[in-house]
């Protein structure tokens, strides 16, 4: 294992931009390109953009490890071109192997099979990862971690946003393990009278149940919005709910294939194909109900294409349960893109007016410099795709902040967790460890 591999490792860096696949194992393959991505697509976001243009050196060692680590030859920063700041003070920075790859304003721009399509022009085969075409994908606050994990220091804390219906819109860093209430009054509280939470961005985000939650390595965002928004009545729909609006409304009219990213790129993906079939008890081509596995639920077909309101991405979902559950896997081949393809995507600014988000936009989100120092942190010991970590201190330890609170299982795919704050182990469990600051247990 090289030097920065075990480092990365040691330092329990995760994807924070996704499902949090552990960044070692994503290092320890051969690479010809790696791309940083900084699209932040979602409408709201502001994170990954701020911190690009503030800690441009950090990212930029980052890139240059990961890049040592993989061997790729070429590095690329994806920036759309309105991150005016983060691409003034990168450009200056650049070395020959590595360039900015500008995107335009459109969704989903940052889900990666799209970023490296835009910014490389390669296609990831559908059913595939980035690395069957030779490249490798990290989002800005991972390969930052890349280089602090160089420098010794472990993943500690999350830098997210906290906006929509509140009253000071921030881009906060916290320590893992702060609850998401914390993290709501740092942005000043809700400003509605019944306020509803998503975690990520409005269109990939998913809805909080318990703003006692923590934050974890991997925590996209804090919207805040009304409890009776379109947006938040929808993702509270039940898959019954779905399946029988699709059934009496879906007209065949074609949009959400015509608009879905992943099969305007050439993947078979048929939205309206699977409706209809499903409509019709699965009646039809086993590979074309299956290729739902292929689905990113990147929502566009859900939040913009369908003109009655079906969502052919909650019907892929369904049928991914199904498939997965059986083990069955898609087998199909790269089709031709649509020649209109980039004329396809959609630009942010309709998408934000088909969200009806624009009362609860607010122009910034800014990001503050001081880190904030909760009482207490309750760290989950699964944060990362592959098996929970196992606890290595015992309650009424004393723990310093970057200290190895939790180790991977032998043999088993996982991330180390270490301690978010200085502090003593309040609590262990299989699921968390909880850390109050100061000397002694109460
Ligand atoms: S966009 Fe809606 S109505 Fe049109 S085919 Fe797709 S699901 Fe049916
Ligand atoms: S969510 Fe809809 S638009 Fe997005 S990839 Fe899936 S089918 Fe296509």
């Amino acid at each position: 294992m090289s030097k920065i591999i075990e480092k990365v490792q040691a330092a329990g860096v995760v994807g924070a931009g996704g499902a949090g696949f552990p960044t070692h194992v994503k290092l320890a393959a051969k690479a010809e390109i790696y791309i940083v991505n900084c699209a932040e697509c979602e409408p709201m976001l502001r994170t990954d953009q701020q911190l690009a243009a503030r800690y441009p050196e950090l990212l930029l060692e980052g890139l240059n490890q990961a890049m040592k680590a993989t061997g790729a030859r070429e590095g690329i920063i994806a920036l759309k071109a309105k991150y005016k700041a983060a691409i003034k003070a990168i450009q200056p920075l650049l070395p020959p192997n590595i360039r900015i790859g500008i995107l335009r304003d459109i969704y989903p721009a940052g889900d990666e099979v799209m970023t490296i399509w835009l910014t490389t022009g390669r296609r990831v085969p559908p059913g595939g990862i980035p690395i069957n075409i030779g490249v490798v994908v990290n989002n800005v606050q991972t390969v930052m971690n890349i280089a602090k994990a160089m420098r010794g220091q472990a993943v500690t804390t999350k830098t997210l946003t906290v906006t929509g219906a509140v009253k000071s819109p921030a881009t906060v860093t916290v320590p893992v393990g702060t609850t998401l209430t914390e993290v709501l009054d740092l942005a000043g509280g809700a400003v509605c009278a019944e306020a509803a939470y998503i975690d990520g961005g409005p269109m990939m985000g998913n809805l909080v149940a318990d703003l006692s939650a923590p934050v974890t390595k991997t925590t996209g965002g804090l919207i805040v919005l009304p409890a009776d928004h379109l947006l938040i009545r929808r993702k509270q729909q039940s898959v019954q709910s779905v399946l029988q609006i699709a059934k009496t409304v879906c007209e065949q009219c074609c949009y959400c294939t015509e608009l879905c990213p992943r099969h305007i790129i050439g993947h078979e993906l048929p939205p309206h194909l699977i409706v209809r079939s499903v409509n019709h008890n699965a009646v039809g081509n086993p590979q074309l109900l299956q290729s739902a596995l292929t689905c990113s639920e990147c929502g566009v077909c859900e939040a913009y294409s369908c003109p009655v309101g079906i969502s052919p991405m909650r019907v892929n979902v369904a049928l991914k349960g199904e498939f997965r559950a059986h083990n069955i896997r898609y087998q199909g081949d790269l089709r031709q893109a649509d020649p209109m393809a980039e004329h396809r995507l959609i630009p942010s600014s309709r998408l934000v007016s088909r969200l009806h988000l624009q009362p609860w936009y607010p122009p910034d989100a800014p990001l503050r410099q001081e880190n904030y120092q909760p009482e207490r942190v309750c760290i989950p010991l699964r944060q990362h795709i592959g098996a929970p970590a196992v606890a290595v201190i015992k309650e009424g330890d004393l723990v310093e902040a970057g200290q190895l609170i939790a180790e991977m299982p032998a043999d088993a795919l996982g991330a180390r967790i270490h301690a978010s704050i200085t502090g003593t182990v309040e609590q262990v469990s299989p699921q968390v460890i909880t850390i109050r600051k100061g000397g002694a247990t109460s």
